[in-house]
Order: structure tokens, then sequence, then C-alpha cells
């Protein structure tokens, strides 16, 4: 038999490789920002076109590079950064794997201009696929532009696996803001299809972040700073109030490269134990320093792992300072011996009223007519799952009870079932498809506020409004935009009695939802989000109008089974399930 094993080319390793530090375009603008970090930049300028699919490009006025140095930065394990794997472990700088710009060139389209002096001095190389098509000199001035076009062009399977724009252009934004926030002594500009989303001059870290998540987050940072002998902790946490829905507030820097760590994550979490609702992540901005040889961040090659030494004594340290800090401004609740342990209230119902206890008694109920006796008497094929919607509503208006159980579920019978339907769900489905409705027949009904609502929006949640405007429209949200200042006036009769501020925080927040590989459209997208944020909530007591309206309109909803996320609205049980049960 003939041997089979055979060494891959250069080309088809590299793209496989590739894969690993070039995920999407929010990677490539990472290994690129970090490049320009690490050659001693003091202003960077980032140009994205279409979400980075069609261009990322990072110009920095940094130490440049000769052109033998351009020739050798597109080889794999090409750096100036170590010489020995001893340095690997004492690193300061972002880069080190010599692998970004050899991967990144060979997935796409890159164009490069260096130099390493002032006077027009520079030099161009362009890229295809891995190979140097073109070069010349060229009048760049000190500093480095690298263009990359065309990400993933010669990996169709892998173009073709990009989310939408809304998605790639968050991850963008996020990769950004982890940068720019840790690099508060560098003067940023960020231009998104032509439009300046930032510019960042050289300020302090609080200013930094004012700068880029909004004037709203000022009165919420908390500083916190730790010296200990193992690591120094800095930074900020974010008031609880200012939770989110998501994690997207939570930033982690070690060393001054920002990593992920679920240890860390939980650390901080349970500091803030008791003092956030239900669903809310706490947002933080924490820089923690060590030595480096007590970690090693060679994980993986992107580089956003780390492992530590002892990081039972981080995980300790760093809740105790987010605890201590929390207390100094009074957030954690204070312990005090003296108060009767009984009287202590949940967060989550702090704000509610007292509710006076209830007793409801239904003089018309007789547990014994709970089915109607024809039900009993029917034949065996008779008693079939009856999903059919004018059964249960024909029924109902006879002799059907509906009831509600653990303030969850709606119980309704039908002719030969008992359906268990779950209120929350079926109220989803419900608000979704009439929210579909009113988008696509621009129908909708408006309510006017008595206070009309202002909203501040950040840069990014303005990016991502302007693109959802048609359907914001469509839905019966009358608004005012002026620069970043948006007021609702008007909002959709349905979502009358909500938060409407934390609404709109969560639609323009929400990274993973909306997703147009899976043929979302921007109108699902906020139909499903708007039916989810002001559905009729578990735990609510409905009355028996409700209840009975509730069914109703389930049943004459077109796809009455399954809520907008695909869960099962409700449960049927026929005779022979409840007879197998005895
Ligand atoms: P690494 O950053 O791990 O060294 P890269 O592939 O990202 O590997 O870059 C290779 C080399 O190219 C770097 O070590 C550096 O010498 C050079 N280089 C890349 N980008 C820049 C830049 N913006 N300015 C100056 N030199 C750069
Ligand atoms: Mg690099």
């Amino acid at each position: 038999m003939s041997d089979i094993v055979k060494i891959l080319p250069i080309e088809v390793s590299n793209k496989i490789a590739a894969g690993e530090v070039v995920q999407r375009p929010s990677s490539v603008l990472k290994e690129l920002l970090e490049n320009s970090i690490d050659a001693n930049s003091t202003k960077i300028k980032v140009i994205i076109k279409n979400a980075g699919k069609n261009l990322i490009q990072v110009i920095d006025d940094g130490d440049g590079m000769s052109i033998k140095d351009m020739h050798s930065s597109f080889i794999k394990h090409a750096t100036s950064k170590i010489n020995s794997i001893d340095d690997v472990f004492s690193i300061s700088s972002m880069g080190f794997r010599g692998e970004a710009l050899a991967a990144i060139s060979s997935v796409s389209m890159v164009e490069m201009s260096s130099s390493k002096v002032l006077e027009n001095d520079g030099y161009f190389i362009e890229i295809n696929g891995g190979k140097i098509i073109k070069e010349k000199e060229s009048n760049f001035d000190k500093g480095t532009s690298i263009k990359v076009k065309n990400i993933f062009f010669n990996v169709p399977a892998r173009r073709n696996f990009l989310k939408s724009d809304f998605v790639e252009l968050r991850h963008i934004m996020n990769v950004f803001h982890n940068i720019a926030v840790s690099h508060n002594e560098i003067e940023f500009s960020f231009i998104n299809n032509d439009e300046e989303i930032f510019y960042l001059k050289k300020e302090s870290l609080k200013k930094r972040i004012i700068s880029i998540f909004g004037e709203k987050i000022r009165e919420h940072l908390i500083p916190i700073k730790e010296n200990t002998q193992i690591a120094n902790l800095n930074g900020y946490v974010l008031k609880p109030e200012y939770a989110k829905k998501s994690r997207s507030n939570q930033f982690i820097f070690v060393n001054n490269r920002s990593i992920k760590s679920q240890f860390i994550n939980h650390s901080i979490s349970s500091s803030f134990d008791g003092l956030l609702r239900e669903g809310y992540f706490p947002g933080y901005f924490l820089f923690i320093n060590m030595n480096p040889l007590k970690i090693d961040v060679n994980v993986h090659p992107n580089k956003t792992e780390i492992k530590f030494d002892d990081d039972q004594s981080l995980y300790s340290i760093i809740n105790s300072s987010v605890k201590h800090c929390l207390g100094i401004y009074q957030i954690s609740p204070v312990l005090d011996f003296e108060k009767d342990q009984s009287m202590d209230i949940s967060y989550t119902q702090i704000n509610e009223n007292p509710k006076i206890p209830t007793i409801e008694v239904d003089s018309e109920f007789n547990p014994f007519k709970i089915f109607n006796e024809e039900s009993f008497i029917k034949k065996d094929s008779d008693i079939a799952l009856s999903n059919n919607p004018s059964d249960i509503i024909q029924d109902n208006n006879k002799s059907s009870k509906i009831f509600q159980i653990f303030n969850k579920y709606i119980v309704s019978t039908s002719t030969s079932s008992l359906i268990i339907i779950n209120q929350n769900l079926a109220h989803q489905r419900i608000l979704y498809e009439g929210f579909l409705k009113s988008i696509f027949e621009s129908s909708s009904e408006s309510q006017k506020l008595v206070f009309p609502i202002e909203i501040m929006l950040t840069k990014p949640q303005l990016i991502l409004f302007k693109k959802i405007i048609t359907e914001f429209d469509s839905m019966g949200f009358v608004y005012k935009l002026s620069d970043s200042l948006l007021t609702i006036i008007s909002v959709p009769v349905q979502l009358e009695n909500n938060s409407i501020e934390e609404l709109i925080d969560d639609i323009l927040d929400d990274e993973n939802d909306f997703d147009k590989s899976k043929n979302l459209s921007y109108s699902d997208f906020f139909a499903k989000k708007l039916s989810k944020c002001s559905a009729i909530k578990t735990g609510k007591n409905l009355n028996s109008d409700e209840q009975e309206f509730l069914v109703n309109q389930l049943f004459s909803c077109k796809e009455p089974n399954l809520s907008p996320d695909n869960k099962q609205i409700f449960i049927t049980l026929n005779k022979n399930d409840i007879e197998n049960r005895f």
C-alpha cells in the first residue's frame, strides 16, 4: 500500500493555524492595536468598514519598521519581542508569539506602509493570502499603517461563518474598549464607515472610561485600590444600580493586558451578593498588577487566558477588596447585631409595597366538575391530544374551568384533556406575534408618556440604534434624537407599564440574540426582545379575566405551541396520561 502521510504545504498549514489567532475581524483589530502599542505609539487611528469585513486599518505614530523587518514581520514566528523562552515568562510587551501578522496575511489582503523616521522615507508592501504581490517606496511618515482587507477572502467557509454586521461590530467595539481603557496614555480615534465614533485624547483613567461609556457612568464609579504582596489592584467597580443583564461592563486587566477569567468574575460577583437583582451582573474595570513570573500568558494564541501561580489567594484578595470598597461607599449591607433577622427583606422585594394577604373563595367551584361529564364517556379514539385552538376556546365558553397554579401556570381543559400553560411563555408568544404584525403593517398603536423619558445613548448604542430605527418607528415608538440624547415621547401600548429606560438599554446592549446567520432580521430580533421584556412574569397573580384572556389569545396565535425562543408553551394531559399515574 502506498504511503499516505504527507506534510501539508505551508500555505495550507498557515491557514489552519490562522484560525486560532484570527477568528473574526475583531481579532485582527486586537492584534494590530497590540502591535501599535508595543511600538511605543502615542497616537493610534482605527478605520473600520462594514464591521471589519471589508476593511480594518490601524495607523500609528510608533517606532516603524525597516524594509527588512517589514518583510520578515509576515513570516511565522518572526518577532522582535523575545529572544529566548525565558523571555516569555517575564514578558512586558503585548505580543511575543510572532504569529499574528503571518496569520492575518494568510487569510486576507494586507497593505502595510511603515517608516522609522519622520521625513517621508517610507516603504510599502502588499500581500495577498501570504504572498508579496507589490512593494515600493512610499512617502509615509514615521509610524506604521496596516490595512487588512476582505478578511477570509480565500477561506469562504470562514467568511460565511462571520455573523451579522451588528454582532461583528459589537466584537470590534469590545476590543477597542478594552484597549482604549487600558491605554489612556495614548490618543485614539475610531472611524466606522466614514463616521468618527470616538476621538479620545490622552486623559486619566476615570475620564477615559467616561469618554467611552458616556457621562452617565460617572456617578456610578467607585474607586478600588489595594496593594498586597501578591498583587496590586486598581480601577473602578460600578455601583449595583448600574448592573446589567449582560457581562458587557466587566473588564479585567492583568499587567495591562485584557484577559478573561471566570474565577475573577466569580470572586467579584460574590462580593456583590445580596446587592443585585437576579439575572444582573456587576460592572467593573479591574487592573491587577503582579510579578510577571507568577503568571503564564502563553496558554492560548489569543493571549486572553492567564494561569496564575496562586489563584486562591488572588481570589480572596479581590473578593475582600471589592467588598471593602463597596463598604466604604456604604453600599453593602452593614452588619447590625441588634437587628431582628426576621425583618430582613430580600433585595428583589425591597421596592415592592407589602401585599395584604388575600383569600379567594370561588363559591362556584366544584372539584368534581373540572372535566365536563361528556369527556368521561368519550371513546378512547376521541381522547387524542387536542391542540386545536377552536376546541379549547369553544370549551372555555361552555363549562371548562381556567385557574392559575403556583402563580406560574394557567390550567385549562379541553373536551379531552387538561392543558397546563406557562403564563410567561404564552404571553411572550402573544406579544411577539402582535409586535411582528405591527412592524410589517406599520399599524401599531402608541401611548403617549406622561413624562417623556430622556436616555443618553453611548456611542456604540447610538450606532446600533441607527440600525434598527425603521423597526423602532414602525413599532409605535415616537421619539426625538438629538446628538446622543434620545427622548422617548410615546411607546407601543403593549409596553405602557414597563421601565422603558431599562428596556432600551437591554435592546441596545444585547450581543447574543441578534444573529443574521440564523436568519433573524432586525424586526424579528426587536419583536423577540420586546416580547421577552414586557411579557407577564412568572410569579404574577392573574385574575380570572386575565387568565381567560391569555388562554384565548394564545390559541388565536399562528403558532401557539412554541415561545419565540422555541420553548414549549404548554403541555396536555389526556385521560390515559392521568390514568397511568394511578
Ligand atoms: P508579535 O507581536 O508577537 O511579535 P506579530 O506577527 O504581531 O508578532 O508582529 C511581528 C513583528 O512585526 C513584531 O514583532 C514587530 O517587530 C513588527 N511590527 C508589527 N506591527 C508593528 C507596528 N505597528 N509597528 C512596528 N513594528 C511592528
Ligand atoms: Mg503582535
